[in-house]
């Protein structure tokens, strides 16, 4: 060894991942999602640079973002500006800031995706690297990494470590230099406000402004106009303690950084602290060797391209500014190229360095998507999952419910842990721009909260509020942290897996409240759960939105499109189509989808309408709610196909049940992915409601921590409430609840006496009308209800009469009004009022008259129905209402059969309805062949909306086709053409559409249970 090279070696250590303790996670197979020339982990500005300049010369490159943008070193640090001694070199830097040396963070997310989608390079956002593979020789050979679609494999000869914190290079076994304990200097950026002047703090207020466009909504109360306005730009330094190098250490010193540096005022800030590491590693080459200072010494085909790179720190702080930094990461990425052309693909893939025994529990990281079913399959070796720490409480979502639990939890002195994937607090209501309640009731948490903010609040003000709450009652705040599987004692939730910036680790828990949203944490687990397809196969979802943010907004209600949150393509597309087809000036864009509707747990009870118009009440109550039916889709549910609702209000009770999964100990599941009734989420998803239904969830989970050993079926449920009730989150009148159901006998001839004044049409006024209540209390008892509808169907008065008693006893799986239903449809002339898929929530997305007798006519599956559904079938074509394909397809589908296949098959054949499939362009590139076959731009279609630049609704285009194509699939296909175009469908970018092609083909998918 030369002496050099000795010496650099004893100040080194190896590997800096600081844990003590381990759970080792059991061998898996894992889908190779991509096999490529170049993995580069980390879309920063040189990240992309590299990956552009790898693929231009010859390599297929493939590059991953933990972040839903790409260039966080320039938007993720609030960097946007260049100084007059930088000069622009590469293409993109010069496109970037020839014209101004100012930019906003959309012109350099915009400009980044377009550069990877030129450059033909795959991309995917929302991805952060798992774990380091290695090949039988022990050099790097692929990352794994962890998505919304759970977690993959990708087979790489050569990787480019484009991550803030080296989180590839760290598990290589290279030697870093050596990170002594204690206070370092961090830089970071606010935008707005007012200076902060404190001792220890530097602060240099910039020359620059941002420059936001106007405000929405663009004018104020006052009717006054809000225009552009130019924002001051604050650079702080500041000393902070970092006892680690650990992720744990970085999080609490972000913690203490933004409560220093908030004032009032503030419109942007951060989402990281910079410091230049003084642990970098211990390059392969002297600093004279411009490339070898980017190569860990002893490790082959791995490049370092953060500030960890082996350059001297000097060097290192004149090199790291982005523009300066992305000129190296072209060369880096020329070189990648070069060294991935020399080396055989990795065979043998495993982990570095044997696994030692760890905790006895399982690691449990499901479920796997339909999206990597035809990749090839990696069998990996059992690993260790380094302990990151031990909370009696983890929230996993520090959004609107998340936030909350952990405050509740920590108030109560419970050691608690808030993972945040994004560095706001607060979720659809800060990040999501949704600033102000709909509906609600603002009582306990929320009117403790609404008190601070206000019914209408300012995002960056609630997000801090949160954090202070949090942090004054000692909770810990890790942002930029993925929750993405679960630790499982048996069926006892144990803790969690966590993607961090530093990699994969876990957190051991009492107790686990999954506010994702999305249930994430519970579908890793193994909970059962339900999103999307209903019971009767049909695809119903909530449209959701992607809003734009300009410095200083607080509000934007988006209702636009359809996104699956459980699909990395789908998110991935979403965020880069919109940015890039914006008509609107903006600044910036949100962070978050906002998302209506997401994936819902089957719980020990399921919420539904019934019991919502019956305002039935429960022993285990936990929290109330109070608002209209607020829904961005068709409905599924038989009560609301019966009689579509929009406009009047309901206050409703959840029990705790709702919350714990079927199946799994020691896990609460709170706001969207709680278990209620897709249509009766529509009114349970309010934010005054869904803070409480948090707080209420952190307080159990304190309790079941303390008291149960985590076990949250063994608590004492009164005295839950009690404390709830104290704390005015609960009605006095819970204590004494039990279950109003059932309803007497008495009451439900009442009920079917009422549905006498029961009408067709849609309800959509705010006025109350006896008939829901009336249709709920039956739907609720079917069994009871049946005669006595069967005897009001005998004694009605009229025909209308006749149709309301046959609608519900058909929708009960009763036929005794099909003749009066068969007449009914048959007389309708055409299909009438039809609806689609849109923004509208207020008066639209509902079923029409006739939609309604045919749906009610095809649950008679009675042979004589057919005819008239059929005459119904044959008069649509491609412009015809979502509403009435709906309708049929759902009616015929229940009584599917052979012979409806060639009328279906016609329908597939008519002009306009086939043709809608926007195939994702990823899966001809996965492989390193089909990469090089096409090295052309990417394809990134337009998305469907429901409100699409031509003034067409694509996205109903779509989902008539995929509909139809599921109904001739399943009467028995024709000629192969429902196959067909389902199976191109499991290819769209769209997930739902995707997701509910692939569910038709297997026969597989979530429903909504049981
Ligand atoms: C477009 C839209 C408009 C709405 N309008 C209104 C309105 O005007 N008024 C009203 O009161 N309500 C409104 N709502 C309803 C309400 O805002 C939502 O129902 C509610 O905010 C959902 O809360 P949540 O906690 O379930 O999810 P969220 O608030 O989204 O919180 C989930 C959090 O978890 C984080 N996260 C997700 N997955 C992970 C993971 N795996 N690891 C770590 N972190 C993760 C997310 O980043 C997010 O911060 C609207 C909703 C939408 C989508």
């Amino acid at each position: 060894m030369k002496p050099l090279l000795a010496l650099t070696m004893l100040l080194a250590c190896n590997a800096p991942i600081l844990s003590a303790e381990y759970v080792y996670e059991a061998p898996c197979e894992l889908p190779v999602a991509f096999d490529v020339d170049v993995v580069v982990a980390g879309g920063s500005l040189a990240g992309v640079e590299a990956a552009c300049a790898a693929a231009e010369n010859g390599a297929a490159v493939l590059l991953i973002e933990a972040r839903p943008y790409l260039g966080h070193d320039l938007c993720g640090t609030q960097r946007l500006w260049i100084e007059e001694d930088e000069t622009p070199e590469t293409p993109l830097t010069k496109h970037l800031f020839g014209a101004a040396k100012v930019v906003t963070p959309f012109e350099v997310k915009t400009a980044l995706d377009r550069a990877l989608i030129n450059a033909g390079v795959p991309f995917l956002t929302g991805t952060f690297v798992g774990e380091l593979l290695v090949s039988k020789d022990g050099c790097p050979g692929g990352i794994t990494i962890v998505n919304r679609s759970g977690c993959q494999a990708v087979r790489a000869k050569v990787i480019v470590d484009a991550t803030t914190h080296a989180a590839v290079t760290r598990q290589s076994g290279a030697a870093f230099k050596s990170f002594t304990p204690g206070v370092k200097e961090f830089r970071t950026i606010v935008v707005g406000g007012e200076r902060v002047e404190s001792s220890g703090v530097k602060r240099r207020t910039l020359a620059v402004t941002y420059r936001s466009p106007a405000l929405w909504p663009p004018k104020d109360k006052d009717k006054r106009k809000r225009g552009s306005r130019d924002y001051p730009v604050h650079e702080y330094t500041l000393p902070l303690k970092m006892p680690s190098d650990s992720f744990r250490a970085l999080a609490a010193a972000m913690n203490r950084a933004r409560a220093m540096l908030y004032t009032p005022g503030l419109v942007d800030q951060a989402e990281y602290l910079t410091c230049l590491p003084e642990n970098p590693i211990v390059p392969a080459a002297s600093a004279g060797d411009a490339r070898g200072a980017f190569q860990p010494a002893g490790v082959k085909g791995l490049y370092v391209l953060n500030a960890y790179a082996g350059l001297p720190r000097s060097a290192m702080h004149a090199q790291i500014r982005p523009v300066g930094f992305a000129r190296v990461g072209r060369d880096i990425g020329i070189a990648a190229a070069e060294a991935a052309c020399g080396r055989s693909a990795p065979e043998d893939l495993g982990f570095q360095g044997a696994a030692k025994a760890g905790r006895n529990l399982a690691v449990a990281t499901g479920p796997p998507s339909f999206r990597f079913r035809q990749c090839p399959t990696l069998t990996l070796p059992g690993r260790d999952v380094p302990v990151l720490g031990q909370f009696d409480v983890v929230v996993v979502g520090g959004g609107t419910s998340g936030a909350p639990a952990g405050i509740a939890a920590a108030r109560v002195g419970a050691t608690t842990l808030v993972i945040e994937y994004l560095d706001e607090l607060g979720g659809v209501g800060t990040a999501g721009l949704i600033g102000s309640y709909w509906y609600g009731n603002r009582i306990g948490f929320t009117a403790e909260a609404q008190k601070a903010l206000g019914a209408r609040w300012n995002v960056i003000a609630k997000s801090e509020w949160y954090r202070a709450q949090l942090s004054k009652s000692g909770a810990e705040i890790w942002h930029g942290c993925f929750g993405c599987g679960a630790l499982l004692d048996g069926t006892k939730v144990s803790g969690v897996v966590v993607a961090t910036p530093f990699g994969r680790g876990a957190v051991l828990a009492d107790v686990v409240i999954d506010a994702t949203g999305n249930a994430d944490v519970a579908a890793a687990a193994g909970a059962p759960t339900a999103f999307s397809i209903t019971p009767m196969g049909d695809l119903s979802v909530q449209v959701a939105g992607y809003p734009r943010r300009n410095l200083g907004d607080s509000g934007m209600n988006t209702c636009y499109a359809l996104v699956d949150d459980r699909d990395v393509f789908d998110r991935w597309h979403l965020l880069v189509s919109v940015k890039r087809d914006l008509t609107k000036p903006a600044y910036d864009m949100g962070q978050l989808i906002d998302t209506r509707e997401r994936r819902r747990i089957v719980g020990d009870y399921r919420l539904t309408t019934i019991d919502i118009l019956t305002r039935r009440t429960f022993p285990d109550t936990v929290c109330h709610f109070y608002s209209n039916f607020d829904a961005a889709a068709l409905p599924s549910s038989a009560m609301f196909l019966i009689k579509d609702m929009k406009g009047p209000c309901f206050h409703c009770d959840l029990p705790l049940r709702c919350l714990m999964p079927q199946g799994l100990e020691g896990l609460l599941v709170v706001g969207l992915g709680a278990s209620v009734e897709r249509d009766a989420m529509t009114l349970t998803r309010m934010q005054p409601d869904v803070q409480n239904q948090g707080y209420a969830a952190g307080l159990a989970a304190a309790m079941a921590a303390e008291r149960t050993a985590g076990r949250i079926r063994d608590l004492d449920v009164r005295h839950l409430q009690k404390q709830l009730v104290n704390q005015g989150c609960l009605e006095q009148r819970v204590l004494a609840d039990v279950d109003s159901f059932p309803i007497g006998s008495a009451d439900l001839k009442e009920a079917v006496n009422t549905l006498h004044a029961l009408t067709i049409e849609p309800h959509q006024q705010k006025r109350h009308d006896e008939t829901f209540p009336a249709l709920a209390a039956v739907m609720g008892h079917p069994k009871e209800a049946i005669p006595l509808l069967k005897e009001a169907y005998r004694n009605a008065g009229d025909e209308d009469d006749k149709v309301t008693f046959a609608r519900i006893l058909a929708m009960l799986g009763d036929a005794t009004g099909k003749e009066t239903l068969i007449y009914a449809v048959e007389a309708a002339r055409g299909w009438g009022k039809g609806y689609g898929l849109t923004s509208h929530r207020k008066e639209l997305n509902i079923f029409g008259e006739v939609d309604r007798l045919v749906i009610a006519l095809g649950f008679t599956r009675a042979a004589d129905a057919i005819p008239p559904l059929l005459e119904k079938l044959d008069a649509l074509d491609a412009e015809s209402d979502l509403s009435h394909y709906k309708a049929i397809c759902l009616a015929l589908r229940l009584n599917r059969d052979k012979s409806l296949a060639p009328p279906v098959a016609r329908l597939l054949h008519k002009k306009g309805v086939r043709g809608h499939v926007q195939p994702l362009d990823y899966y001809a590139r996965s492989t390193g062949s089909g990469q090089a076959a096409s090295r052309s731009a990417l394809r990134v279609p337009t998305r469907a909306r429901t409100d699409n630049r031509d003034g067409k609704n694509w996205l109903n285009r779509k989902f008539k086709e995929v509909l139809v194509a599921a109904l001739l699939f399943e009467c028995g296909d024709h000629d192969g053409h429902g196959r067909k175009v389902l199976e191109a469908y499991t290819t769209d970018v769209n997930g739902h559409f995707a997701s509910y092609a692939h569910a038709v083909l297997t026969r597989s998918g979530s429903t909504e249970g049981p």
